[in-house]
């Protein structure tokens, strides 16, 4: 697909020279509608839209602060770096100030198949929305199993099960149990009044510090 999208690139700018006597045309594989991996900003912008619809539409979660996505490997630093799966690597929430204004910064990997882009995205923004909200400050273990929770619902309407279920046998240590507990709320009192309990559960104090999980 790359070299395709060079190729064409090539031959549109030859074309436009012989034309205009300039080029400014630029043929990128976003126009590509049913590309396999997110590869480039374009597409990765359109999967963050749809993405931020089926969060707001499915679990009522909608970020008033900017997102910066970028594709790129993420850092892992410190303790995590010892103890963190490959997973830990694919994907990463870290607020930027600019000022006083915050700006949601996701880094994912590139060339993620899209499916599995997808679910990795909305797991990031479930971070952006509990730093936003100031939700589950005091726990990480419960952060992490919300952000899990999300990411296992949008594996599952993806009709990704093989993935869904590997990732519910995952079991780190602070990670395991948690959004089992979650799973479990929500198979009894249902995914509103999940979203409900997790936002009173530990609120306390202002939302905005600043942390990445
Ligand atoms: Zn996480």
């Amino acid at each position: 697909m790359q070299v395709v999208a060079r190729v064409l690139t090539l031959l549109g700018q030859a074309l436009e020279r012989v034309l205009t006597g300039r080029s400014e045309f630029r043929f990128t594989t976003s126009e590509f509608q049913q590309t396999p991996s997110v590869n480039d900003p374009i597409q990765a912008r359109m999967v963050l839209k749809q993405v931020q619809a089926e969060l707001e539409q499915g679990f009522g979660l909608r970020l008033q602060e900017p997102v910066l996505l970028d594709l790129e490997r993420p850092p892992v630093r410190g303790w995590k770096a010892a103890v963190a799966g490959p997973e830990a690597h694919i994907g990463r929430y870290a607020p930027r100030w600019l000022g006083e204004r915050r700006v949601h910064r996701i880094m994912i990997v590139p060339g993620l198949g899209r499916s599995r882009f997808r679910a990795v995205l909305a797991h990031e923004l479930v971070h952006a929305w509990q730093a936003e909200k100031g939700v589950l400050r005091r726990s990480r273990g419960l952060r992490e199993g919300m952000a899990r929770w999300v990411e296992y619902h949008v594996l599952l309407r993806a009709g990704l099960q093989a993935e869904a279920r590997r990732l519910f046998r995952l079991r780190r240590f602070l990670l395991g149990r948690s959004w089992r507990d979650i799973l479990e709320h929500e198979r009894l009192h249902g995914r509103q009044a999940t979203v409900e309990w997790l936002r009173t559960l530990d609120g306390g104090g202002s939302p905005g510090d600043s942390r990445g999980d």
